[in-house]
């Protein structure tokens, strides 16, 4: 292989970029990116970001200069417009093309749009980008004072906490029955609704919004039923759509994401998806597909691929793990609960810290830890043996579960 290029110049794409280079692959790399920024990490744009503690490129996924230090092409503001598979080519939308051996695609999701009359007033946000981030960030601080957030999912929960830290009157609005009830088995999912109660927020469930009203700018949100909510700005966190336009107009398979084998491969031989573009089959899923929109699995599926592109067995020992960090509370998510039938809880020892251990059977495989960031690795491993174990032990707050682990 003498030129990988990869498109999508975000965190899966650029940590792909870096760790072929670091697995001493000496071909020709070009990381080619639509953002007219370096490559940077999105988790602070809807924390740290939107209450002031960073700016919303802080957060380089490797310092500019590294990249060509590297010997890694970095093209940003390209944006690729198409791919020519039989040609070996990336289209790009400025008329350039580029020569491919072997094609990564990185290149993401996009926020999932509101579809609904008035989606378009100034005032509407997402969060996605630097941009959506620091406009938000901007708005929050325009003098505003009422916020609700359409979809209560992580985005929608943590921009609910930075903007209620900031002091705004908080209203989340969520169709289903509880909020994160997609990602989270609903006993973890409560604690962290309780939580937004005790700081204020009204959560309102089995809202189905049928419109954001308003003039010239946003006054409020309707919900099915009449009743208007006023809001001087509305978030909408309401999922992400996986960029998956080049690959399905290429020709290759895809799902919800770009279908792929758990170390990128697609259904054409040259070509690879990582990062939240993927629909990818999971060891810890049970030959369920999985897309995962998570920090950890960019980061992974960037060395998985490396590993299969430099000829190196690919190797995935580790269950998928999330975090999320809400007003002062750090929430840890690792393994998938969706594959569990019961709940063992771990007290932990100070207020706030609890573990959710999920089962299956007699063997751990997922924890949900609140405010308890010290107990992954041992949760970690104790889920990738999948060894019996015993409940009693486990929900034992006096045992060290390094004894176990
Ligand atoms: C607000 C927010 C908060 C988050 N918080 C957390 C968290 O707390 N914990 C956690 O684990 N995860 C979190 N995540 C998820 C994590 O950031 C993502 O999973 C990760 O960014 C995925 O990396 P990626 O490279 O696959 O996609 P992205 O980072 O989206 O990068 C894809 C890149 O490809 C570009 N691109 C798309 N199409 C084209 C094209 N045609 N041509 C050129 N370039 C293109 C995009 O513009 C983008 O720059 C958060 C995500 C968001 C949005």
């Amino acid at each position: 292989v003498s030129h990988i290029v990869i498109i999508g110049a975000g965190q899966a794409g650029a940590r792909a970029a870096l760790a072929l280079r670091e697995q001493q692959f000496n071909g020709a790399i070009t990381l080619v990116g639509d953002e007219p920024y370096p490559p940077y990490e999105r988790p602070p744009l809807s924390k740290d970001v939107l209450v002031g503690r960073a700016g919303a490129t802080d957060a380089l996924v490797h310092p500019e200069s590294g990249y060509s230090a590297a010997g890694i092409r970095l093209l940003t503001g390209r944006p690729v417009r198409a791919l020519d598979t039989a040609g070996r080519r990336v289209l790009l939308a400025d008329g350039g093309n580029i020569a491919y051996d072997k094609l990564i695609l990185a290149t993401g999701a996009r926020a999932r749009a509101l579809e609904l009359p008035g989606a378009q007033l100034p005032g509407v946000h997402c969060i996605r980008s630097a941009p959506d981030a620091a406009g938000l960030r901007a708005a929050l601080l325009g003098g505003a004072r009422k916020l609700v957030v359409i979809g209560g999912g992580f985005v929608g929960l943590e921009a609910a906490a930075s903007a209620r830290s900031l002091g705004l009157e908080v209203t989340i609005l969520e169709q289903a029955s509880i909020c994160l009830g997609r990602v989270l088995p609903a006993a973890s999912a409560q604690v962290l609704a309780d939580l937004h109660c005790s700081k204020g927020v009204r959560i309102q469930c089995g809202a189905v919004v049928d419109a954001v009203v308003g003039e010239h700018a946003v006054a409020g949100v309707r919900s099915r039923g009449g009743e208007v909510l006023e809001a001087d700005i509305v978030v909408a966190g309401i999922g992400s759509v996986p960029n998956i336009e080049l690959a399905k107009s290429a020709g290759i398979a895809c799902g919800d994401g770009v279908l792929t084998d758990f170390c990128g491969r697609t259904s054409q031989p040259d070509i690879f998806a990582i990062g939240d573009v993927a629909q990818f089959q999971s060891a810890w899923s049970h030959g369920r597909a999985l897309r995962l929109e998570s920090w950890d699995n960019a980061e992974r599926q960037a060395r998985l691929v490396a590993d299969v592109l430099i000829g190196r067995e690919p190797s995935d020992t580790e269950p998928p793990w999330f975090w999320t960090d809400q007003y002062d509370w750090n929430v840890q998510m690792i393994g998938l609960p969706s594959e569990a039938d019961s709940l063992e809880v771990r007290p932990g020892g100070a207020a706030h810290q609890v573990s959710h251990l999920y089962m299956r059977g007699n063997r751990l495989c997922a924890a949900v830890l609140f405010n308890r960031g010290r107990e992954r690795r041992p949760l970690t491993r104790l889920i990738a043996e999948a060894l019996p174990l015993n409940p009693a032990q486990l929900t034992d707050p006096a045992m060290d579960l390094r004894r176990i682990a």
